[in-house]
């Protein structure tokens, strides 16, 4: 007999790591429009290669036992956090991601080569999410960081391992397992050290403009967009920083009023607001309230959220009759922690005051500030449709595989009749039973389900 060794020929390519995927700087450039924190894409595990049936053959000897090798083990569905990536943009040309199949098992006991897996760089903050439930399947959160949405396909075995003292010449072999499969949406949880947060028109556009490289929209006018500007302020303040204006924080948002998740979804993820208000209050509100109703609306929608570092921007303080609420929004919120800077975004003064405190706060901010999703262990068998094979050989021997039936086979103990009548559920409402059928089934012909052999009867 052979010992095992590789099936040669039988070679398994793979496409190996992706390069050329996340090498992005953070940094973006100037005017660059396209953010892309959310993406839709199919991930699939390799399957696992077919078990053999063979018989060992060689002159003179002409009853061989069998000698069937085993299937390699399909590839896995690896993610790794890579720091140096700013964004899901990648994904835009890419969204298709296959682990390689195991290679089949041979003659003369060679086994299939295991199949490469596939690596995803994904950059760090990015939650996945089965596409279907919505559920989190995993959360990256610091860089180099390993996780392993999709084991591959165990190989089949070869018709060796069958082989019992009444059945000396197995003519079946396992078939290699078939691979999990998903449409996973990737979502990007950090997108910025510093987020501009605040009522439309109090001037976060502004503001934005004038301290970074970005040219936002600013319009006298509440408008909506979903996507947040995002510009770099440079290193003047200590490091340089993403600062994000995220447009349309407005009451009601907690309540998903308007578009308002979407905007709290984005507030999440930065690690220090500033708060704009206008004092000048153009809009006839009182700008103390409204930075309390921002505040409201920011904790009804994660109480985490009030406890972020905040300072408050008091704009438009170039208009006469701003003193007195930046009087009031000092008296108001200092003692309660808050540092509160007049500004005037439009005449640039006091920016460099703000930028300078912003600076500081991030300086001494833990540097795995990562706010990680709560989830539960994603459970693959709950999603999963439990698909499962069926082959016939000699007409009349049914063999039935799959990743389901074989966990029930594993836990259910058909000796006793409570766990008979649940196996025979099963069969029923997996549709085990009628695809048995539709290959043609009759009463009295033999079914296998892993170590399990039993006759077929209605
Ligand atoms: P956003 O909705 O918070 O982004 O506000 P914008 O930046 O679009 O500004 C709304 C309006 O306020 C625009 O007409 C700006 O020109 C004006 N504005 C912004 N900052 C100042 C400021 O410091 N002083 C004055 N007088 N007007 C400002
Ligand atoms: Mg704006």
């Amino acid at each position: 007999m052979f010992p095992p060794h590789f099936c040669g020929g039988n070679r398994v390519k793979g496409l190996g790591p992706l390069r050329g995927l996340g090498q992005r700087p953070k940094v973006l450039k100037r005017g660059e429009k396209m953010f892309v924190d959310r993406v839709k894409i199919h991930v699939k595990g390799g399957n696992g290669g077919n078990g053999m049936v063979s018989f060992y053959r060689a002159k003179y000897i002409t009853h061989g036992g069998p000698d069937g090798g085993d299937g390699g083990k399909g590839g896995d569905v690896v993610f790794i956090g890579d720091e140096s990536m700013g964004t899901l943009m990648d994904f835009r040309y890419k969204r298709m991601f296959k682990a390689v199949n195991g290679g089949d098992g041979g003659k003369r006991n060679c086994f299939g080569k295991d199949g490469e897996d596939v690596v995803i760089k994904v950059p760090v903050g990015t939650v996945i999410r089965e596409a279907e439930s919505g559920k989190v399947m995993a959360d990256i959160t610091h860089d180099g960081e390993r996780k392993i949405l999709i084991y591959g396909g165990k190989g089949g075995k070869g018709n060796q391992h069958f082989a019992t003292p009444t059945r000396q010449a197995p003519r079946y072999a396992e078939k290699g397992r078939t691979a999990k499969e998903y449409d996973v949406i990737l979502e990007l949880k950090l997108i910025a050290d510093v987020g501009l947060i605040g009522f439309p028109n109090v001037g976060k556009s502004t503001l934005l403009s004038m301290v970074t490289n970005a040219n936002p929209k600013i319009a006298n006018y509440h408008f909506t967009t979903l996507a947040p500007n995002l510009g770099v302020v440079e290193g003047r303040f200590g490091d340089s920083f993403v600062l994000a204006d995220i447009p349309g924080l407005v009451e009601g948002a907690s309540e998903g009023v308007g578009l308002g998740h979407e905007f709290l979804r984005h507030v999440e993820r930065t690690k220090v607001f500033i708060h704009v208000v206008d004092a000048a209050g153009v809009e006839g509100d009182d700008p103390v309230e409204n930075v309390r109703k921002i505040n409201r609306e920011l904790e009804e929608y994660n109480p985490e959220l009030r406890k972020r570092p905040q300072v408050i921007a008091a704009n438009k303080t170039d208009i006469p009759g701003s003193e007195e609420n930046v009087a009031r929004l000092k008296e108001a919120y200092e003692k309660e922690g808050y540092q509160v800077f007049p500004i005037s975004a439009a005449t640039n003064t006091g920016l460099d005051e703000l930028l300078t405190a912003v600076g500081a706060i991030l300086k001494d901010y833990p540097e795995d500030i990562i706010f990680a999703e709560e989830y539960e262990e994603y459970d693959e068998v709950a999603i999963d449709r439990e698909p499962f094979t069926i082959e016939v050989e000699d007409g009349n021997y049914y063999i039935v595989t799959g990743v389901g039936v074989e966990k029930m086979i594993g836990y259910t103990n058909i000796d006793t009749e409570k766990g008979f009548a649940f196996f025979q559920r099963y069969l029923k409402e997996k549709g085990i039973i009628e695809a048995l059928e539709e290959k043609g089934i009759q009463e009295g012909d033999t079914v296998r389900i892993y170590d399990l052999e039993f006759e077929f009867w209605k």
